[in-house]
């Protein structure tokens, strides 16, 4: 491809998509060559080229595909001088990029670790199981199944436990892979008649085995037939062996009847999305690791709106993050809430504040006028309360903003009238009865 046709590509994404989200990406992208499949582009670090590779590439393919009449691979090359323009961003210093040696043989990533390591609700069991086969392998948990929906932990954890045991001894070996892994090494040995060398390898010479994603084993009869020996041969010789799944074991369809009931011997523990606050904490942590200050409102605001898979946590941070050191714009909920549309549910959900601020007044026959304004009676401060209240559960506003639009009162007002409303609807019946009532009128779940 000629520069010029990627100078067209970038014209006609410039003209087509929406420029604050485009803009200054292209702007950081640059062409260095290309062959007859692939085209090489500058960028300035490896945070760029995660969030492009996310967001930009499948719009980048269409007008290559376009305008080349044919698709091209792409391919980044980190470029030092436009580094340098880099501001608060240093994510090469805070994350190498390649494991350290001694890491080489077990796979293990060294970065993820129990200190990286969030402890919520959500986790807590699974965590403490994994940190005591670290401290103990062999003796209390043995195997220790790890099971949870994607992107809640389960690798993170299983690499940990490595690493951890690793720390403790040198010399114990470690052996982590997927059952992905471990399927596509029996098929070659098997090929290769190699199966001598196969069987030394996971049975003889490993003392801990840590395998990821066990449900990719379901309906493969050959390569259960391998594990469940290799199982036995560890587990008889008082090995430690821990697994992840998506699934309890007894929902992995396709999974022979004796593997199943082994998983069953040690513990099964169970991972739960985070809740918000762990959701919180997980990105402060992140933004921490970069060397950035993320004000407590914006953690909130995108704990709120993200799902609970900790690795769409990690990206959609990844992305506000970038956007805002591209904008040179303060990161506050603003930004989050223009940055992130269309990304995550960011729009107010069914309803947004104005018709919370005017179902609540007519509800109560008082005037929108007054409930923003400074009257403290009891018959202008119950529905306010009630209006920030219902304001805070269903739009996604912060407190702060949520006290700006009631004629700007301090977010601690918000939270005050926020407690209030839930401590009385505990305890008065007839004034939950008109919580429900207004709650209804605005077409909103009663909870
Ligand atoms: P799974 O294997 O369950 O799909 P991963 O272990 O790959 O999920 O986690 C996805 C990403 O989220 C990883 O980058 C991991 O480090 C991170 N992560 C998940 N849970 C936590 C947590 N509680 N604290 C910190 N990082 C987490
Ligand atoms: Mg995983």
């Amino acid at each position: 491809m000629l520069r010029s046709t990627w100078d067209e590509v970038c014209a006609r994404v410039r003209r087509e998509e929406d420029p604050f989200f485009h803009d200054p990406w292209l702007n950081r992208l640059s062409f260095i060559a290309s062959d007859e499949d692939r085209i090489i582009l500058a960028t300035p670090n490896r945070l760029y080229v995660e969030w492009i590779q996310e967001n930009l590439e499948p719009r980048l393919h269409g007008h290559i595909h376009a305008i080349a009449d044919r698709p091209y691979a792409i391919d980044y090359q980190l470029d030092d001088a436009a580094g340098s323009e880099r501001n608060a961003f240093q994510p090469e210093a805070a994350a190498p990029a390649s494991l350290s040696t001694g890491s080489r043989d077990t796979h293990l990533n060294v970065r993820q670790v129990f200190a990286t390591f969030v402890v919520g609700s959500g986790n807590q069991f699974a965590t403490a199981a994994c940190q005591n086969v670290s401290d103990n392998p062999a003796r209390n948990y043995n195997p220790l199944f790890l099971f949870g929906g994607v992107g809640l932990g389960k690798t993170h954890l299983l690499n940990a436990i490595g690493n951890r045991i690793r720390q403790r001894d040198p010399r114990a070996r470690i052996l982590y892979l997927s059952a992905n892994d471990f399927t596509t090494e029996l098929i070659n040995c098997i090929r290769f008649k190699r199966m001598e060398e196969f069987r030394e390898k996971f049975r003889r010479n490993c003392d801990v085995l840590l395998m990821d994603d066990i449900e990719f084993l379901a309906g493969k009869d050959r390569t259960q037939e391998e594990f469940f020996h290799t199982f036995e041969a560890l587990h008889g010789s008082g090995r430690q062996i821990v697994v992840t799944a998506d699934r309890y074991p007894k929902d992995i369809g396709g999974l022979e009847e004796r593997l199943r009931s082994r998983f069953d011997w040690g513990l099964v523990a169970d991972i739960q999305p985070p809740d918000t606050e762990t959701k919180v904490a997980i990105l402060r942590r992140k933004a921490d690791d970069e060397g950035i200050a993320l004000p407590n409102e914006v953690a909130f605001f995108v704990a709120r709106h993200a799902t609970g898979n900790v690795r769409e946590l990690e990206g959609t941070l990844t992305r506000l993050l970038a956007m805002s050191s591209f904008h040179a714009a303060p990161l506050d909920v603003e930004f989050a809430r223009r940055s992130l549309q269309g990304y995550l549910q960011v729009e107010e959900r069914s309803t947004n504040i104005d018709t919370i601020q005017s179902g609540v007044a007519r509800f109560f026959g008082v005037k929108v006028q007054d409930l923003k304004g400074p009257r403290r009676t009891r018959q202008m401060v119950v529905p306010r309360q009630i209006a920030m209240y219902l304001a805070r559960q269903h739009t996604g506003l912060s407190l702060p903003e949520i006290g700006k639009r009631f004629g700007n009162r301090d977010h601690t007002t918000v939270l005050h009238a926020v407690r209030k409303v839930k401590a009385t609807r505990t305890k008065d019946s007839g004034y939950r009865t008109r919580l429900e009532g207004v709650t209804r009128s605005l077409g909103l779940p009663v909870e």
